[in-house]
């Protein structure tokens, strides 16, 4: 691997000639040759740990700004990545073994619920926090679902409520301001015409005052 790398190196530099001039007096040889094997962007790196091979990219953004440092997309065979970063090796001048050396400071360990690879989240960032991307993703669906069937829960009470006070309807509807974000808006209501559901909505300001949902009690 070296041996190849080093005659690329040479015959780089051979083509490149021209552009050495630019380069400023006093700049060490050996960076002048590094500079000329520079990382491509759809280089791949793997790594195994125990039974688990990881593999690893450089992260697009590496390559957009110039002396961005080094950055690594790494990711488990199971789903889920991690970024980890050497800021102080220049993407002009790092190698594939500071690329694999970076990588191999990102450690798996088993799923905190299920066993599958998981980060080792003490060695690289990340907010799964011990457990793997499904389960992970798991947790995240069902806290989704537990607040969905809360709010649900609420609107039912509310429309029980207003119900045994005498409203008919309730008025689902989204209010678009002419500045700012749309919102969900709910009101309860007796009988009411088309003409009293837009007076309510216009006086919300609502851009459109047709968007919306009429629901009997
Ligand atoms: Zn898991």
């Amino acid at each position: 691997m070296n041996g190849s790398s080093t005659a690329a190196t040479s015959c780089d530099a051979a083509h490149q000639k021209p552009s050495r001039d630019a380069i400023p007096l006093g700049v060490a040889p050996r960076l002048l040759l590094r500079s000329y094997t520079m990382l491509s962007r759809n280089q791949k790196f793997t790594a195994i740990q125990g039974d688990v091979e990881l593999t690893a990219e450089i992260s697009p953004c590496v390559f957009m700004y110039p002396g961005y440092g080094l950055q690594l997309t790494v990711k488990l065979p199971n789903g889920g990545n991690t970024i980890v970063s050497r800021k102080d090796i220049p993407i002009e001048t790092a190698t594939e073994q500071d690329c694999q050396a970076l990588m191999e400071t990102v450690k798996v360990l088993p799923c905190k619920t299920c066993q599958k690879p998981a980060f080792d989240p003490s060695t690289c960032r990340t907010n799964r926090d011990g457990d793997c991307e499904s389960c992970f993703m798991a947790k995240l669906n069902a806290e989704f679902e537990k607040d969905m069937k809360k709010e649900d829960d609420k609107l039912k009470r509310d429309d029980a409520k207003y119900k045994a006070r005498g409203y008919t309807h309730r008025v689902h509807a989204w209010i678009h301001p002419p500045s700012g974000s749309d919102y969900e808006l709910m009101m309860w209501m007796i009988n009411p015409t088309p003409e009293q559901i837009t007076a309510e909505l216009k006086k919300k300001k609502s851009a459109d005052t047709t968007d919306y949902k009429l629901i009997e009690l």
